[in-house]
């Protein structure tokens, strides 16, 4: 057999580069290394949410900790909402713990989703939500204001924010027998709500209240 046909009998054969030879003489022993095989990396929810966080490095405080569960639990901010995680709800828990700050409620941050419970009212043996008001409402535009700043500082476009979070909140918040009855006019007042909250904070007031929320948790908590 020809040295050229000894070399084709390798071909179809596997892992032939991989295998041991000795160099003519003996003398050494060499393995030839495959090439390390990357896996590529697959982007996930949670980077979008590391990207954020990244660009508004002054969230991250001794006693800031958070996961991809929802809303606030164990002293832990969660991104998730349904199905979705994302930095935008983080930003909202945050807000929800900032606004508590602004009405002297922190001790609220030692319940988990802040103790905050909507009336509920028995119906053959099911609980069904009962909003005798619109705090809750009023609550989540207060906390929204506040979210657009946080969403703003770690770049992200806020533009249709209050346009659909006012739509959501028509949809979802079971207050619709309270405040205005057509849904327009329900829109229009939590959009309203949410500029009047959102112009009642700046980025430097958002950032001090966030320090001493996570001062709060860290005593508290750490
Ligand atoms: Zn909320």
């Amino acid at each position: 057999m020809s040295a050229s046909a000894s070399r084709t009998s390798g071909v179809g054969k596997t892992h032939t580069a991989l295998r041991p030879f000795a160099r003519r003489g003996g003398a050494r022993a060499h393995q030839l290394q495959p090439a390390p095989v990357r896996t590529p990396v697959q982007a996930t929810p949670e980077c979008g949410v590391l990207r954020a966080l990244s660009r508004a490095p002054w969230i991250r405080r001794p006693g800031f900790t958070w996961g991809t569960h929802e809303g606030f639990r164990d002293y832990s901010f969660g991104a998730r909402a349904g199905p979705e995680i994302g930095f935008q709800h983080l930003a909202h828990e945050m807000a929800h713990a900032i606004e508590l700050l602004g009405n002297a409620e922190l001790a609220r941050l030692h319940a988990n989703g802040y103790g905050l419970r909507v009336a509920q009212v028995e119906i053959l043996g099911r609980s069904y939500d009962n909003p005798e008001t619109m705090q809750a409402t009023e609550r989540e535009c207060r906390v929204a204001g506040i979210q657009m700043h946080i969403m703003e500082s770690a770049g992200l476009r806020v533009s249709s924010f209050i346009d659909d979070f006012a739509e959501t909140m028509v949809q979802f918040m079971p207050d619709w027998f309270v405040g205005a009855k057509h849904s327009e006019a329900r829109k229009h007042q939590r959009e309203e709500l949410i500029v009047k909250s959102y112009g009642s904070w700046d980025r430097n007031a958002v950032r001090e209240a966030w320090s001493e929320v996570c001062a709060h948790i860290h005593r508290c908590a750490g």
